[in-house]
């Protein structure tokens, strides 16, 4: 038996959780429903709506027999409510598909609603003995940080490679006890932030312990890297201080809000201003970028600064306005826009 495995059992007996309530049970409908509410939520939350759902619906036939809408109210506050539909759907499966009996076979199980490959591989070796490992979050951190696995287990290679190294670790008897204390472990002792090491079964064999490397294992989730953008507009002011704005359309960035003219791509500032506004600028000053983040992407304005002696009539079409570059207070200007035109307006004479 792996060292890992020989600790992890040895420990469960001494330190593990033995009294839970879907524990000392091999009925599947039981462990099944306690893998599914655990997803995603605490032991603590879960006791008192596990005992309540049982209480409603005391058997896999009970459940798939009572219309959706009837499960919804037990699982209210569980949150992640697919998992209620799913149970739910799974519960019909069972009795239409199995018969109303729990498959045996953990990749038969794999195939029911909401059960994936790890919660399938629980349930057969909780209820039926089957020596398969589970890969569960609470388990993907302690292998990281107990063999120093690097990459973000969510990535395919680095799970490929952990249910590998899980199935190198099974043991070949006691499976669910060893299940049972990969789960306390993670639930109780490598536990997310600031792991009890000291009280830890795997200590003297755990990488991450060894190099100080906890807080980096398992590696977090690479950040997405967000879009850059750049744009181009033109600040175009007459003798008297004021800029010419324009209304955005309606959809779109800054939707209805007032702002600067923007280049199209290739777009060149002259024949921007003279064909939309017949405005003729002969000198362009480029101001110094500004950036902004939006949720989805970065953007970078680049303001061009123009001159121009005053404003021509076709400039009060709809949706154009020229307004003090000074006193822009009330303007329904994007936050970005108004610190360019103050950094503009600081710039003139
Ligand atoms: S020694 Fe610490 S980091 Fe390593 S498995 Fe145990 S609790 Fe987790």
């Amino acid at each position: 038996m792996s060292e890992f495995a020989t600790r992890l059992i040895a420990w469960h007996k001494a330190s593990g959780r033995h009294d839970l309530p879907w524990q000392n049970t091999t009925d599947p409908y039981r462990v099944w429903l306690s893998e599914i509410m655990l997803q995603q939520t605490q032991v603590a939350t879960v006791m008192p709506y596990y005992r309540r759902f049982l209480e409603r619906f005391p058997t896999l036939a009970d459940l798939a027999a009572a219309p959706v809408e009837a499960v919804m109210p037990y699982w209210a506050g569980l949150g992640y409510y697919a998992r209620a539909r799913n149970l739910h759907a799974c519960a019909r499966a069972v009795m239409e598909q199995h018969g109303g009996c729990f498959p045996q076979d953990p990749a038969v199980i794999a195939e029911l609603p909401g059960i994936g490959r790890s919660t399938a591989n629980a349930i057969a070796a909780f209820c039926f003995k089957a020596r398969v490992p589970i890969l569960d979050g609470n388990v993907k951190r302690v292998l990281a940080r107990c063999f120093g696995v690097e990459g973000f287990p969510g990535t395919p290679a680095v799970e490929k490679k952990m249910w590998g190294l899980a199935e190198t670790l099974l043991p070949g008897k006691q499976v669910d006890t060893y299940i049972q204390a990969q789960m306390d472990l993670g639930a109780t002792v490598c536990v997310r932030s600031k792991p009890r090491c000291t009280a830890c079964p795997l200590a003297e064999i755990c990488v991450a312990r060894r190099e100080d490397r906890q807080a980096e294992l398992p590696t977090a989730k690479p950040k997405k890297k967000v879009p850059q953008r750049s744009a181009r507009f033109l600040v175009i002011v007459d003798k008297a201080g004021r800029v010419l704005l324009e209304q955005r359309p309606a959809s779109g960035i800054w939707g209805g809000l007032l702002s600067l003219p923007e280049l199209a791509e290739g777009e060149s500032s002259e024949g921007k201003a003279l064909t939309s506004y017949g405005l003729a600028v002969d000198r362009w000053e480029t101001l110094p970028a500004l950036n902004h983040a939006f949720t989805h992407f970065k953007l970078e304005l680049v303001p061009l600064l123009g001159r121009v002696e005053k404003f021509p009539p076709r400039t009060a079409e709809p949706g154009l306005h020229h307004l003090p570059i000074n006193d822009l207070e009330s303007a329904a200007l994007p936050a970005p826009i108004r610190r360019l035109l103050l950094e503009a307006a600081s710039r003139l004479d």
